[in-house]
């Protein structure tokens, strides 16, 4: 299953306009930080372990909490909390939809499954820790004209190598 092209624009603008309101400087080098600036906590747990790296709860009026598990790599952490905030902004309503946010008492969101809710939620994370315009800059200056650094990239934006490499791939600038 494969995200729309549509679905897909309307994601990305709003990383974009995530990254705008909050002032996120890219690359993300503390996004625990991040989080904090938003309102809300990150913590880890080890409870937390093979069924899921990290899940999303409301936790007050404006505030929420996202729940890591500290059994992975700090890359992978970067992602799953992106992914978390991925969920907070498109499917919770945290700060776009009032309504639907008010209602986000008992729910958990998880990183886990091959829901489309998940697969939004990938996407948002890949958008939000590496924008499209950044991902361009950063992939031309670790080329040589025919390869690309995959690894730099990934180092640049502090996520994984498959992040970088996926990412690249669905922005149409590295083969499949
Ligand atoms: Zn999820």
């Amino acid at each position: 299953m494969a995200l729309s092209y549509e679905m897909k624009k309307l994601i990305e603008a709003m990383a974009q306009e995530v990254i705008k309101v909050y002032d996120v400087q890219i690359p993300i080098t503390d996004i625990d930080e991040v989080v904090r600036s938003m309102g809300g906590f990150v913590e880890e747990d080890s409870a937390i372990d093979g069924f899921s790296d990290g899940k999303i709860r409301r936790s007050g009026l404006d505030s929420f909490i996202i729940e890591v598990s500290p059994y992975q790599s700090e890359e992978r952490r970067n992602f799953t909390i992106a992914h978390e905030l991925g969920h907070l902004f498109l499917h919770m309503g945290f700060q776009t939809n009032e309504q639907r946010w008010k209602k986000q008492t008992e729910v958990s969101y998880y990183r886990n499954g091959n829901s489309e809710l998940e697969y939004q939620s990938n996407e948002f994370a890949a958008a939000f820790l590496m924008p499209r315009n950044e991902y361009k800059k950063v992939m031309d200056e670790h080329t040589d004209g025919s390869l690309v650094n995959t690894a730099e990239i990934a180092r640049h934006f502090h996520v994984s190598v498959s992040a970088a490499a996926n990412r690249g791939k669905w922005l149409g600038y590295l083969k499949w």
